[in-house]
């Protein structure tokens, strides 16, 4: 059963410690079919109005036939129900469970023609406590905000957010694999659906949140290393652009320098800077970190590294295990003196870098595809966290009521 409060708990940047969970007496529950179908509006007054609609007429979380050891990183197995939202101006937001399926949409939607759209990548898993987890998706949802802010969109509100993420979670919850297995992963997706001819924001908006079991993001998987590559011509993100925002337009200019890499042997590569062609950005969906000794470095958030909630938490992580972290510039440079390099995101979690090629030069972190010990040891720690096989001392995960 899906409560209120667990929505608006699940949406408080304050964590879990700042509420009490106890359980809420039967007038404030989200009432019937929840969360097969969950309506969620903000009222005038701000205050959370919850209701239960039958709406469903697909079959949420019946056996899901999945071969969990074959799982890739794809759409394949996507959940049977999203979330769709509409903004209208002066109406706010109205949103429910819908079958997954097609949205029909204008040819003159704004999206389609000057691309006002951001998105957010988060994980479902199963736990060593039994129970379906987000990880910190109160950050998800403010990040989502600052996107929208950018793009002038309208915000979602948090609890929105959260109870469109929960209540797809909770409606295909045989879609989250056994712990270990791989994740059920969420994909939020702001966009301004409104027609308009002339260069403008859309005069409506559309939020969707739809989800898929998935597997590793690189093929290699876990226990492994990619190789990845300097890029030398083209860049990802300029001072005073969007790069440190989730928006679909810093997406496809990468597909084009990441399929000549690959057809190299390369999973990916890095982006330096625009202006001086010397530091480390990122790869073109994950941060990364270099390690020296028991200090680590990652680019600082300047506006054109998309500032991630992997890269947050590995920063906080590492510290109190005594390691000394520094956000500031990474030249590329000493990146080819590091003793290990890694990149961290939602859909990679933590990958070890086997070799980082630059200039025609390679330099070799680890032999036979193994990861080094550092990015062992924190990639254990970060998912012990995620899967509750080890204590919440952060207050980052948050459980999804089925
Ligand atoms: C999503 C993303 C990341 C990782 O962010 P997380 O919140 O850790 O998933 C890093 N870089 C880029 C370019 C991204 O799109």
């Amino acid at each position: 059963m899906l409560l209120l409060e667990d929505c608006q708990r699940l949406a408080s940047p304050l964590g879990p410690s700042q509420h009490a969970l106890t359980r809420q007496p039967q007038s404030r529950r989200c009432s019937g079919a929840l969360p097969a179908a969950a309506k969620v509006q903000k009222a005038s007054t701000s205050t959370l109005q919850c209701r239960a609609q039958a709406t469903i007429t697909a079959e949420p979380s019946t056996s899901a036939k999945i071969d969990w050891d074959s799982l890739g990183f794809g759409i394949t197995h996507h959940a049977p129900v999203m979330y769709e939202a509409q903004y209208v101006p002066g109406m706010g937001w109205q949103g429910n469970l819908r079958p997954y399926g097609n949205i029909e949409i204008s040819p003159a939607a704004q999206v389609l023609n000057y691309g006002q759209s951001v998105f957010e990548g988060m994980k479902a898993q199963r736990s060593a406590k039994g129970r379906v987890v987000l990880f910190r998706p109160e950050e998800n949802a403010a990040r989502l905000q600052a996107g929208a802010g950018r793009l002038l969109m309208p915000e979602v509100p948090a609890e929105t957010f959260a109870l469109a993420c929960m209540a797809v979670v909770a409606a295909s919850r045989d879609y989250v694999p056994p712990m270990g297995k791989g994740s059920f992963y969420l994909r939020p997706l702001l966009l301004g659906t409104g027609p308009i001819l002339g260069l403008g924001p859309a005069p409506s908006y559309t939020f969707l949140v739809f989800g898929a079991a998935v597997g590793s993001y690189f093929k290699t998987g876990k226990g492994s290393t990619v190789d990845l590559i300097v890029e030398e011509h083209f860049h990802r993100a300029a001072p005073g652009g969007m790069g440190g925002t989730k928006a679909a337009g810093n997406y496809s200019p990468v597909l084009l320098t990441q399929s000549a890499a690959k057809e190299k042997g390369y999973a990916d590569v890095v982006y330096l800077d625009a202006k001086t062609d010397t530091l480390l950005e990122e790869v073109s969906s994950c941060n990364i970190f270099l390690v020296k000794g028991r200090h680590l470095k990652t680019p600082s958030l300047t506006g054109t590294i998309l500032p991630g909630v992997t890269r947050k938490s590995i920063i906080e992580l590492a510290r109190a295990k005594g390691y000394t972290v520094e956000e500031t510039d990474c030249p590329v440079t000493e990146a080819m003196e590091a003793d290990e390099i890694f990149t961290v995101g939602t859909a990679v979690v933590l990958q070890a870098v086997g070799s980082l090629t630059y200039k025609g030069q390679r330099k070799q972190y680890t032999q036979g595809g193994k990861p080094g010990p550092v990015a062992a040891e924190l990639y254990e720690d970060l998912t012990a966290i995620q899967q509750e096989r080890a204590p919440d001392k952060f207050g980052w995960v948050r459980e999804v009521p089925l």
